[in-house]
């Protein structure tokens, strides 16, 4: 299930270029969602492409994978005005679509608070769940889930950054 290419069941559409839908390999069954889509991702209608994105795909590089051998996706497929954080009634409007990405996961790594938010229901520090793998339910199934810090967070900040690259080595584990 996937939005139709005109939709509007939220007010995202209203600045959005390009709906933002899932990239890499859906037969991995490891999916990795981020928050949603920025000004990069908008323009060229792809997940973590911009700065955040090279981010990324450097670490998966260090671990011995790369993108194309995982699904990327994010909680809302239309950038939000200014890269806001989604507000919750735009989460829920996509929520379906998303749904439908993880239904068939045997894990998920939630990039970042809104995305944890949004799939675990969880809104303490980010921290204190880091790399701990817990479980959530996709439509009556439950789904192996692993929080995981931003990339974008990551930039500046070396600690949390080595938290990423484990986060890395624990999606390489599951490859093999
Ligand atoms: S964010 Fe999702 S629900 Fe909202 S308009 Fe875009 S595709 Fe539709």
């Amino acid at each position: 299930m996937r939005p139709e290419p005109d939709c509007a069941l939220c007010g995202l559409c209203a600045g959005r270029t390009k709906i933002v839908l899932p990239d890499g390999n859906p037969g991995s069954g490891i999916i990795f969602v981020g928050e949603a889509p920025g000004e990069s991702e908008d323009r060229e209608g792809r997940p973590f492409v911009g700065r955040s994105g090279k981010v990324l795909s450097a670490m998966m590089e260090k671990a011995g994978f790369s993108r194309a051998d995982v699904l990327i996706t994010n909680t809302v497929k239309c950038r939000p005005p200014s890269n806001r954080d989604p507000f919750p009634e735009e989460m829920a409007a996509c929520r379906p679509f998303l749904e439908s990405e993880l239904e068939g996961a045997r894990l998920v790594v939630g990039l970042g608070k809104s995305a944890c938010r949004d799939l675990m229901g969880y809104e303490g520090p980010m921290g204190a769940v880091v790399n701990t793998m817990c479980s959530i339910e996709i439509r009556g199934r439950r789904i192996r889930f692993l929080p995981a810090y931003h990339p974008a967070a990551t930039i500046y900040n070396r600690e949390l950054r080595s938290e990423l690259e484990r986060t890395m080595e624990i999606v390489a584990g599951e490859l093999r």
